[in-house]
């Protein structure tokens, strides 16, 4: 009775794995691909699945200090790229909770203007008086500060992205970290771009700024050019800001977002990369 009960129970768990082997080879219902039945968990409005639409990258500069707008940011819909000040209160809080949102992390660095207030700077600025040594100390500080960054943008800058010196120990830094640089584009003369390319990074750069006019109204006009310039190049990465005027901005991101939502998918800087430029990080190991 026991030894009988214990073959069927045998029996019963080979029939078992050999249903498990036939389900593995021969898909019972090939109809419903995994693909299908995520869109219609995700996305159903999206009849072509998402891999078909327009990708949109926002980049959100100037966390770290506790700006305002700062939450509303952390709670919109979609996938951000949020760029972080390094060495300041909220660098390490930033940094974490847009990482546990999902969202990616960049280094937002500052960089010498050639025109501007100093002050606006903030800690651990490069500046076009210093070493490569002096740069390579900064950018790894800086780097070391944020956690999970998976590159680097520039804080202001329009004299350091147009020097070549600096851009390429910057970029150097970021080719031995398997990191890459997002030019700002706060210079149309910057060299960030032929650098990168020369190193083998990726060249990846700001399209539009989104608040650049400080209401909500602006921000969502420009976010119609985001979804037009995504349209003609396939994708768009565009800026916003937290600070003074980041709840308003923040705003206009939402609406924006509603009003284009179909046309585009939201991704973030490193899917970009990885997926639209086929570059994946190789860090050189010290
Ligand atoms: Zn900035």
């Amino acid at each position: 009775m026991k030894d009988s009960g214990k073959f069927k129970r045998y029996l019963l768990n080979w029939i078992a794995v050999v249903a498990v082997m036939i389900s593995a080879i021969v898909p019972a219902t090939p109809a419903v691909s995994a693909a299908t039945s995520k869109d219609n968990v995700t996305n159903t409005q999206h009849k072509e699945g998402t891999s078909e639409r327009n990708k949109v990258v926002i980049i959100i500069d100037d966390f770290g200090n506790g700006m305002k707008g700062t939450d509303e940011m952390f709670s919109l819909p979609v996938k951000l790229t949020v760029a972080v000040m390094p060495f300041l209160p909220t660098s390490v809080k930033d940094a974490t909770r847009a990482h546990e949102r999902g969202d990616d992390v960049l280094v937002h660095l500052p960089m010498e203007p050639r025109q501007g207030n100093p002050k606006w700077l903030g800690p651990g600025a490069i500046l076009a008086k210093m070493s490569d040594e002096e740069v390579r100390q900064k950018v790894e500080a800086a780097l070391d500060n944020v956690p999970y960054a998976i590159g680097i943008n520039n804080h202001m800058g329009s004299k350091i992205t147009g020097d070549e010196r600096i851009m390429a120990v910057i970029l150097s830094v970021c080719k031995e970290r398997g990191l890459f640089f997002v030019d700002s584009k706060t210079n149309y003369h910057s060299v960030a771009g032929k650098i990168a390319y020369r190193m083998g990074l990726p060249r990846v750069e700001n399209h539009i700024f989104l608040d650049d006019t400080h209401t909500a109204s602006h921000v969502v006009k420009q976010m119609g050019l985001v979804n037009n310039l995504a349209k003609d190049q396939r994708f768009c990465v565009t800026i916003g800001h937290v600070g003074v005027f980041g709840k308003e901005t923040a705003a206009g991101i939402r609406s924006g977002v509603e009003q284009i939502k179909d046309s585009v998918e939201f991704i973030g800087i490193s899917d970009l990369v990885k997926n639209e430029m086929k570059w994946s990080s190789q860090p050189k190991l010290p």
